[in-house]
């Protein structure tokens, strides 16, 4: 298996890795292991998904390149948010008045599983539940808000939407011209979230296996052999997690999904003065803008701002500039703080922006695609896919398998997404300018 750029051996520089609890002994595989269930990745999909086998008693042996939280799952902003990024409407219409009711309330009622998970297994991740606020840039964006609040509260979601200075009381900018407030939504620290879930799965009797790099995966008669540098696991059933990360292991996989790189930084501890103005209620948020940014406040007081970039997952500070700029407009007064931690990882996106359950072969199934909504989301898949791989029919999943689909033209997305990305940005600008302004736009 070719690694790529990755460097598995050691943990991203950034703020969660430095302040999350440490993870539990998961020591490499070694020898051979015969299981029920291989689970290949330990980020938020795979570790879920060992968790329910195990507590459902399944035999569980998963194997991490890494360490459990090494992927997105401890890099991301730790925004706990619900629903996909089509509303319930387009959902029902694109699966059916049944199915989609339920793929609705199973989107909408994940962070209720992460929230349920951390209380249970008191997992220390400073978890809070203030809500997640969708911020408006513009006048255009501000029908389909209003169409998706309307949506979700005839479904009985308590959605309620803030005029402009609600929101600029609540974010602590006046960059917005409304938001939409989500209570289902919140925060917690990622890497001590999947650390956490890595405990609780090995609680309930899930081998895991850190440094363990699964780098083929072969059918043996009606088994499934996986191999990794010092053993290998044999196992009636698999379960790729890898997402934005698997590179070789099933190339076809890899080519379903778009990798986008998503950056952050970090301030150091705020004034308690800026404190009290920047997201004094605890709230997080990310806007409605085409490449969106995103907020929040840590428990420390930092001011932690992320944006998706490029494709390439490089280190160069150049990168960085847009969130850096994001920081001066959206709160100038914390302009001067200075940056702590700067790190970046990859969001996998579906061209139909949903996430996605693959059959790769028989009793081997994928999870991924959550177009930057997988805190919530990737937990939820993770037991649904224990539940397929324990016998659930797929008529009684709210999200059906299907076949893996190669996009046509992976190989051109470097140079596709840059001009997306330039695109869209100039977009951006342009639509806040004319709201600003007061231009018209529809
Ligand atoms: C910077 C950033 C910010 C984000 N912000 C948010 C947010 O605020 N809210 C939100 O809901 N979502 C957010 N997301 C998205 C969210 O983090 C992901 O959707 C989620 O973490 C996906 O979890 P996962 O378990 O599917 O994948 P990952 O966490 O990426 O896990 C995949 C794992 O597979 C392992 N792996 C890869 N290849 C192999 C192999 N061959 N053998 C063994 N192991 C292997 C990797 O090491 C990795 O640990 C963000 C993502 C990024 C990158």
């Amino acid at each position: 298996m070719s690694t790529g750029s990755r460097n598995f051996s050691k943990m991203p520089d950034s703020l969660w890795a430095a302040t999350a609890p440490a993870g539990p002994d998961c020591l490499p595989l070694s020898g051979e292991r015969l299981t029920e269930l291989c689970v290949i990745g330990g980020g938020f999909t795979g570790l879920s998904a060992a968790y329910h086998a195990a507590e459902a008693g399944a035999n569980v042996v998963l194997v991490e390149a890494a360490e459990p939280g090494w992927g997105a799952a401890g890099r991301n902003g730790g925004q706990v948010i619900p629903g996909l990024k089509l509303d319930p409407d387009d959902l029902e219409r694109r699966f059916g008045a049944e199915r989609g009711r339920r793929l609705v309330d199973f989107a909408g009622a994940a962070p209720d599983l992460v929230f349920e998970l951390i209380a249970k297994h008191q997992i220390e991740c400073g978890a809070r539940r203030q809500g997640w606020v969708h911020a408006v840039h513009s006048s255009g964006a501000m029908p389909l808000e209003e169409d998706r609040v309307r949506q979700w509260q005839a479904r009985g979601a308590a959605l309620e939407i803030l005029d402009r200075d609600q929101v600029a009381a609540v974010l602590g900018t006046d960059e917005y011209i409304a938001g939409v407030l989500d209570p289902r939504g919140g925060w917690l620290q990622p890497l001590a979230y999947a650390r956490g879930l890595a405990r609780a799965a090995q609680s309930a009797g899930a081998s895991l296996h850190g440094m363990t790099p699964a780098t083929r995966i072969d059918r043996k008669t009606d088994e499934w052999q996986i191999t990794t540098p010092a053993g290998n696991v044999i196992a009636k059933q698999v379960l790729v997690c890898t997402n934005a990360y698997t590179e070789q292991l099933w190339p076809r996989l890899t080519r379903s999904l778009i990798p986008v790189t998503s950056y952050q930084v970090a301030t150091e501890p705020l004034s308690g003065e800026l404190r009290s103005r920047i997201l004094p209620k605890g709230h997080v948020s990310s806007d409605t803008r085409r490449l969106l940014r995103y907020f929040c406040m840590t428990p420390e007081g930092r001011l932690v701002m992320g944006g998706r970039g490029h494709i390439r997952e490089r280190e160069s500070r150049k990168l960085y500039a847009h969130i850096i700029d994001s920081i001066h407009q959206l709160f100038p007064e914390a302009s001067g703080a200075r940056l702590d931690y700067y790190w970046s990882g990859r969001v996998a996106v579906t061209l139909d922006h949903l996430p996605k359950i693959c059959e790769l072969g028989p009793g081997m199934w994928s999870g991924g695609g959550y177009n930057g909504r997988g805190v919530a989301m990737a937990t939820s898949m993770g037991r649904l896919l224990a539940k397929y791989a324990g016998g659930a029919s797929a008529d009684s999943l709210p999200l059906p398998p299907t076949v893996v689909r190669p996009l046509p033209f992976h190989s051109l997305r470097g140079p596709a997404i840059g001009m997306a990305v330039a695109w869209k940005l100039m977009l951006d600008s342009w639509e806040a300018r004319a709201t600003r302004g007061g231009g018209a736009h529809s």
